[in-house]
């Protein structure tokens, strides 16, 4: 058996437009979009995407007007090069936690889709969350599916313009609002508004903020299904993650076929028919337009409305519910499905890894860095107390939130001593250069090349102590 779920290819012949093509021989590469009219539907699934619509764009909305000891809570302060994130500020330096959490987010994907398909597709995917919103403004503006196909297709009226005016000007609202809070994680959002709207603002900031707009008016209101089906890549691998085990939504054959009609007392045994009436109101609801009938299809996102769907007519129809339901290849073959399998230990070990070496990263990580280089100009040379002299530049970088003052030490060698300055006051961000100067006794030279440290000491914050070792160049002993 094969241990992977087939998923269907689009077949762009099978697109009406296409079949004329076909007398001619061209084939199309780009299938024409067939508006889709999503039915509303009500249920346990719907209900769970709203709460978690809800709670994303709560805080995607509201994070980035708040503040924590003064900093924003998350901010990409790019012209800076620092990274405001719940109190701690990252910097270019910092690059490898970011790597890291990027790997995290790769591997949980891959863990949660092997064990339940596409549920970041279905409910939390930025793309599903937006298009949803825009569907829903397009209900209540144009009213239900069978009232929207009627009004596209009647004549232009005044009351048809006022409302895919309202419409449009609604989808442009929520776009305008997404696009602001998107470039108000770069640029603080106070400052964005009030120089946006009295024309103070740099022109990138205009940009940005028309692109996000209009891209957003664009995915959710008018690509919406394309974005997943022609540019998400995620859709295209996804199969690889899937197997016998896996959790999707997924019509069961056994129990609904042979479909077909029937009044509803009747017995559908008696009729030799399944439990599918053929009402078609799971592809009503799809925003893909998909039959989950058909089978698992990549362009299913997972959103489980065909499931809403279905276990609505089923109740209706006094049949038992789940007829359409999250399952696996396994159950629906009568066998038992492991939650625990190969895959899933591999995916959860890299990510339990991961997530334990960004943890440890993180609460080892010492907000501050010393890195010293040894003036190449001269090796060494003799000062007027005959003593021999190096010279080095240190460099100090705090990554802290407010000013340090830091103490300069040098050691390695008896005689060794500082010539240069001693202390350091290095602000909040700041990369710092200082000039070191260091003597030695040349009696105490034993090799033309020593291994010496500086050590830097913040007066501020006791835990900011680091040390870094350098070299050391004299005559030959
Ligand atoms: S909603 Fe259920 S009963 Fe109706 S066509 Fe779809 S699977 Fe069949
Ligand atoms: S087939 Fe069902 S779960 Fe898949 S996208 Fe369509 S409605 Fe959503």
């Amino acid at each position: 058996m094969s241990s992977q779920i087939p998923v269907k290819q689009v077949d762009p012949s099978s697109d009406a437009s296409n079949k004329n093509n076909k007398n001619t021989g061209s084939v199309e590469l780009y299938a024409s979009r067939k508006k889709i009219y999503v039915k509303e539907v009500k249920g346990l699934f719907q209900r769970i995407r709203n709460v978690s619509l809800l709670a994303l764009m709560g805080m995607y909305f509201l994070f980035v007007w708040l503040t924590l000891d003064g900093q924003p809570l998350i901010h990409f302060d790019l012209p800076a090069r620092e990274f405001h994130l719940y109190g701690a500020t990252f910097y270019p330096r910092d690059f490898i936690l970011l790597s890291g959490m990027l790997i995290i987010c790769a591997f949980g994907l891959f863990f949660i889709t092997t064990l339940f398909g596409r549920v970041w597709c279905g409910y939390t995917c930025p793309q599903t969350v937006w298009t949803f919103i825009f569907m829903w403004i397009e209900e209540k503006v144009e009213g239900s599916r069978n009232k929207r196909m009627k009004l596209d297709k009647s004549p232009n009226s005044p009351a048809k313009i006022a409302k895919k005016s309202i419409k449009h000007s609604l989808w442009l609202l929520v776009a305008l609002a997404t696009g602001l809070t998107f470039v108000g994680y770069f640029y603080p959002i106070r400052e964005l508004i009030v120089d946006l709207f009295t024309l103070n603002a740099n022109g990138w900031a205009y940009f940005w903020v028309a692109f996000f707009t209009v891209a957003t008016y664009l995915n959710a209101g008018w690509m919406r299904e394309q974005v997943c089906l022609y540019m998400c890549p995620y859709a295209r691998f996804q199969s690889v993650m899937f197997d016998p085990n896996t959790r999707v939504v997924s019509y069961d054959p056994n129990r609904g076929e042979p479909r077909g009609g029937r009044k509803k007392d009747a017995n559908p045994a008696e009729l030799g028919l399944g439990d599918c009436i053929d009402c078609g109101q799971c592809v009503q609801v799809c925003p893909t337009g998909i039959d989950i009938r058909d089978g698992l299809q990549y362009e299913c996102i997972g959103c489980a409305l065909c499931i809403d769907a279905c276990d609505d007519v089923m109740e209706k129809m006094n049949y038992p519910k789940g007829l359409i339901r999250y399952t696996t290849e396994n159950e629906l073959e009568g066998k038992t499905s492991k939650l625990l399998r190969p895959r899933t230990f591999g995916y959860g070990a890299v990510l339990a890894l991961m997530i334990s070496a960004i943890i440890f990263t993180i609460a080892t990580r010492v907000p501050a860095q010393l890195d010293v280089l040894r003036d190449r100009g001269a090796l060494f040379s003799y000062n007027g107390e005959g003593r021999v002299e190096n010279s080095y530049t240190l460099k100090i970088a705090n990554m802290t939130e407010t000013p340090q003052t830091f103490t300069i030490q040098v050691a390695g060698m008896d005689s060794i001593r500082l010539l240069s300055q001693a202390e350091v006051t290095v602000a909040s961000g700041e990369n710092r250069s200082v000039p070191a100067v260091v003597d030695v006794d040349p009696e105490d030279i034993e090799t033309s090349n020593t291994e010496i440290r500086f050590k830097i000491e913040s007066l501020t914050d006791e835990s900011l102590i680091l040390e870094t070792e350098s070299r050391f160049v004299g005559p030959n002993s």
